[in-house]
């Protein structure tokens, strides 16, 4: 089997912004279960990894692609045989080992979670790294807030991959959602928005304490925006930061912490443990709508991501761009 020809992209060098080749299944780095890849998603950090803009890549050549979902076609794991549907996000794929932009991936069977019943393999990319983080964002604010109409959210990045999501799942669950956004209102409305706030009218301030005015916020840009919002969060809430799309710097005081009892929260989903991943899955195995997914989705091909990179890179794209990777 090991022979067997498949096509992938990848980064030869850190001057190299990747090409689509040939490679054998001995090609592949170590694990114990082969997958044939069916679909992968384009994420933010994809988009950094192929423009280079920042080291996410940690060795060379590389083959990018975060997350992907599959079907497992060599197992030497007894957690998995051949046959089974799989999907996998994180734990350094397309960044230090071979990641899903590609039509065959080896990993370590750790890395791997079998694909909810709820999902195909479509849709669970659709969701893919930026729904699963998404997940993990909302059970943090549901962890201190409750669920009702008293209670204003802030999502930034929202017509993003985990924005967008986040804005979903939030107003499902019944929180009053406000989506801070540089795109189309129409979009975030649909998905659950009560409100939208332009990016551009979001009054950014140096202030320490401002008017309380979000119980909570997911916040995917950083920078001075979540600088911004730490000052307007009320009395016990929680700002769930897990994203830089803006920028990493973070320049506050102590004073949203200590006098309005504040949590800032981290949220990574790269490295999260298994159980965590499962209690994230089954989350958005409960609240999905399946129709929601086909209008976060656009459809693209191994020879589209350089021009993804460029456009994700620089805040252009909405909703979930997804990857079938055997159409080049
Ligand atoms: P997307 O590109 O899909 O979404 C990012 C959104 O941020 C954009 O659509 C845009 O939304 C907004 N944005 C972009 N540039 C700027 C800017 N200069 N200033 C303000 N807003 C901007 O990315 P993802 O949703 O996939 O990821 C979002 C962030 O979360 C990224 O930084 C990513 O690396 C991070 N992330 C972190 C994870 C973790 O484990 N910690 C996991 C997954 C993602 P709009 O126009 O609506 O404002």
């Amino acid at each position: 089997m090991n022979n067997k020809s498949f096509k992938a992209f990848i980064i030869e060098n850190k001057d190299d912004s990747g090409l689509i080749k040939t490679l054998a299944l001995e090609d592949l780095m170590d694990g114990d279960v082969t997958v044939k890849v069916f679909f992968s998603s384009f994420n933010f950090k994809d988009g950094l990894a192929i423009t280079q803009r920042i080291p996410i890549i940690k060795r060379f050549p590389m083959i990018p692609g975060v997350d992907f979902a599959g079907e497992v076609v060599e197992s030497y794991s007894k957690n998995y045989k051949t046959g089974d549907s799989v999907i996998l996000n994180g734990w350094g794929a397309g960044e230090s080992h071979y990641g899903g932009f590609s039509q065959y991936a080896r990993v370590p069977s750790e890395w791997l979670i079998k694909l909810p019943n709820t999902f195909n393999y479509e849709e669970a990319m659709i969701l893919g790294t930026a729904g699963y983080t998404a997940a993990l964002c909302v059970m943090e604010i549901i962890s201190r807030i409750k669920a009702n109409k008293e209670n204003k959210i802030l999502v930034t990045g929202a017509s993003g991959g985990v924005g967008s999501i986040c804005v979903y799942l939030l107003a499902k669950l019944g929180y009053v959602v406000t989506a801070l956004s540089g795109k189309d209102k129409d979009f975030l409305i649909n998905i659950g928005a009560s409100h939208v706030l332009d990016r551009e009218e979001f009054q950014l301030s140096n202030k320490p304490l401002q008017k309380e005015i979000w119980s909570g916020a997911i916040d995917t840009v950083g920078s001075n925006v979540l600088s911004t919002m730490l000052s307007q969060i009320r009395y016990n809430g929680i700002v769930a930061s897990t994203g830089l799309a803006k920028g990493p710097e973070l320049i506050t005081t102590v004073y949203p912490f200590i006098l309005r009892n504040i949590t800032l929260a981290g949220v990574d989903c790269v490295l999260a443990p298994y159980d965590k991943r499962i209690k994230a899955w089954k989350f958005l195995s409960d609240l999905i709508d399946r129709d929601i997914l086909k209008t976060l989705k656009t459809l693209n091909c191994l020879s589209d991501l350089k021009k993804l990179a460029e456009r994700i890179t620089s805040g252009k794209i909405a909703g979930r761009t997804i990857i079938d990777v055997n159409k080049t």
